[in-house]
């Protein structure tokens, strides 16, 4: 399937109007287990990606994704920017110079999902965006190819976020706080799904 620049842009714009609405939701997580920036770091990201959607969208897709990368790098901050924009820079990386949306949609995540786990020195069960990420991963290589594969993500999206709440953080600053990090929910667990949500609205709305 190819991507049109258009269709690639209204995707780009949606996933990050979406994360910027969800500001609130992802700072009132990050206060009970963080330091209550989470939403603040996205939205700050996403605005500057909102900001250079022209120019994004105007690049192959291999192109687009290492510069929205380098974007929340440069703009997002905090644990989970250098994180985020390793996920989009190794996933531009995987792509070819075009606008072919890849076969193996799976390699390309899965390239941004080793992305994050190697920056991060982090796996999955210890309370992060992995916990939502590498599911999704799952999904895309056993749903591959199936008529109902964006509604498996969807699904597997949200309930991977919900199971980061009984689980202890390992990871990041919600670590420190051992067992009192049991019962809340993973601010970038949801902003991951937040994230894969919008992709997945964006792409049903235009089959
Ligand atoms: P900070 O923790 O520096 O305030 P944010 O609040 O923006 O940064 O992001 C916190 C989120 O980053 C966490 O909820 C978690 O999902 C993610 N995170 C933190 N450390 C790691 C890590 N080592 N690996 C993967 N994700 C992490
Ligand atoms: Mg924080």
């Amino acid at each position: 399937m190819s991507l049109q620049p258009d269709t690639f842009k209204s995707l780009v714009k949606v996933a990050a109007e979406r994360v910027i609405a969800s500001a609130p939701e992802l700072t009132s997580l990050d206060q009970a287990i963080g330091d209550g920036d989470h939403g603040i770091n996205m939205k700050r990201g996403f605005e500057a990606v909102l900001g250079k959607l022209d120019a994004i969208s105007a690049q192959p897709l291999d192109e687009a994704l290492k510069m929205i990368g380098k974007t929340l790098v440069m703009t997002v901050g905090g644990a989970s920017g250098p994180l985020y924009g390793s996920f989009f820079l190794a996933a531009g990386e995987a792509l070819s110079h075009d606008r072919q949306l890849p076969d193996d949609l799976a390699n390309v995540f899965g390239c941004g999902v080793n992305a994050v786990s190697a920056r991060g020195r982090s796996q999955a069960g210890e309370k992060t965006m992995l916990d939502v990420l590498i599911p999704v991963l799952e999904t895309l290589k056993t749903a591959a190819g199936q008529a109902d594969l964006i509604a498996r993500v969807r699904i597997t999206a949200a309930e991977a976020v919900e199971r980061t709440a009984p689980m202890q953080a390992t990871k990041g600053r919600a670590s420190f706080l051992g067992p009192r990090s049991i019962g809340h929910i993973d601010p970038g667990a949801r902003s991951s799904c937040v994230l894969v949500q919008a992709v997945c609205a964006s792409l049903e709305g235009q089959e």
